[in-house]
């Protein structure tokens, strides 16, 4: 009967990188995938431009944006840096670029191209691919994998690479079946939660802004009326709540547990607010003639100029000069200090990646293998570890990827 030296798991990106590199190591390699096809969050991940990885090169600072269990990742970025995942990539044709200062995407921005070389990479190194196939059990005689049985026989291996990835957005497959194959076998799994999600508020006039995307605005959590965070990347606002990076960095940071807590938006960050509205006073007066609700765009997107108006229970169609101080004040304050009062983070079904999972305690560092069964491997989003957005989740998936994929041929 057939014996694979590896059979990888999962076939998204930790389990490509890992299958193509046991493969180019000289191993026999199978990747079992349950979907109809492969590299499915792939695929619409950077909203399908795919933030492969960042610019950060040093090894300690980039762990550090995995907060204190990081500093788990020291030997797998060592061994497969972002220098490295460029360069991979680079070499087998895709061009790069860097945006949005420091994110590295495809010149491109197409996740399909990613996916395509990653697909060569494995055909080019003869792995077999086997989609749509169900797991039923994994087999072990003295914590040793030794067989994995599917619906539609036993295959024996050597060892195995688990790559099943997280719990977030299930419908690519991401479904957890991974962690109830891992605490089967011994493993303990961190409890998986959401983790940069968009949030739910409960103010439901927020629907009038669904769409705007504020550029340049500062965006900070408050808890019982204190501060916890800010963050200056982009967001943009849905039907009930607020999404993007800005957004999904401070959920990382907060716990919703927290009473009382409440997002602002400082839609001029730059301009003190006594200033702004000394500004927008002369602004006003050198426009007096103007409608109120034509002349304020240069300050306020039209959604919220609109919204800004409403609330402030001024007639949009009455003469700037008419605007009375206290409601010029009002506009101001929403401009500088629009606030939310959070309800939830929103589930597994919006949430870009998982926090929880494997207990890093069980996993070795330097190979990627089980500290309980001898030929077992960890790759990917399935580990206990999540980074926050510009690459650093894809970069965790081919460090551990390539890292698990050599160690585990090495045997
Ligand atoms: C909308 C969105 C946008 C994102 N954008 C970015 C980005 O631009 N940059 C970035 O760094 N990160 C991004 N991420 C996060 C990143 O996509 C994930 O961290 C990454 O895909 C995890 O890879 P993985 O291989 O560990 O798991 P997954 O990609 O989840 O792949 C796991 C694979 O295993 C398969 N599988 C599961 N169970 C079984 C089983 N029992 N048997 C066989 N196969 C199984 C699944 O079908 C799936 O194909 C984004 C995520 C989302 C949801």
């Amino acid at each position: 009967m057939n014996v694979y030296d590896v059979v990888v798991i999962g076939g998204g990106p930790a389990g490509l990188m890992a299958a193509g590199t046991a493969a180019e190591n000289g191993a026999k390699v199978l990747l079992i995938e349950k979907m109809g096809s492969i590299g499915r969050k792939l695929l619409i991940s950077g909203k399908g431009r795919c933030n492969i990885t960042n610019t950060i090169t040093n090894t300690k600072e980039f762990v550090s944006h995995f907060g204190k269990s990081g500093k788990f990742l020291y030997q797998a970025f060592n061994a497969f840096s972002s220098t490295d995942t460029i360069s991979f990539f680079n070499d087998k044709g895709m061009v790069t670029k860097v945006d949005k200062d420091f994110k590295i995407f495809p010149m491109s921005d197409l996740a399909e191209e990613v996916l395509s070389i990653l697909t060569r990479y494995l055909k080019e190194y003869k792995v077999e691919i086997r989609q749509g196939v169900i797991i039923q059990k994994i087999n072990t005689i003295d914590n040793k994998i030794t067989s994995i049985s599917t619906a539609t026989g036993d295959i024996l291996c050597k060892s195995v690479i688990l790559a099943t990835g997280g719990k977030s957005y299930p419908k690519t497959g991401s479904t957890g079946e991974g962690y109830n194959y891992a605490e089967r076998l011994g493993h303990s799994i961190i409890e998986p939660r959401p983790a940069l999600v968009p949030v739910v508020v409960k103010e439901g006039w927020i629907k009038k802004l669904q769409g705007m995307s504020p550029s340049d605005a500062l965006f900070s959590i408050y808890a019982d009326g204190k501060k916890i965070s800010d963050d200056k990347s982009d967001a943009v606002f849905t039907e009930n709540g607020l999404s993007g990076p800005a957004i999904y960095n401070l959920t990382r940071k907060i716990d919703i547990t927290q009473p009382n807590l409440e997002l602002a938006i400082d839609f001029i960050p730059d301009i003190e607010q006594h200033i702004l509205d000394k500004e927008i006073a002369e602004y006003i007066n050198e426009n007096s003639r103007k409608k109120l609700k034509n002349m304020l765009e240069k300050y306020f997107q039209p959604k919220l100029l609109a919204l800004a108006i409403e609330q402030t229970g001024t007639d949009p169609e009455i003469r700037s000069c008419d605007l009375k101080k206290e409601d010029r004040k009002k506009l101001v304050t929403i401009l500088k200090n629009l606030r939310f009062n959070i309800e939830k983070f929103a589930g597994f079904e919006r949430a870009v990646v998982t926090a929880g999972g494997i207990d890093l305690k069980e996993i070795d560092g330097k190979t990627m293998g089980s500290k309980l069964i001898k030929n077992l491997y960890f790759a990917g989003e399935i580990i206990n570890l999540d980074g926050p957005t510009g690459g650093f989740n894809l970069q965790l998936c081919w460090s551990t990827g390539r890292l698990a994929g050599k160690s585990s041929s090495d045997d």
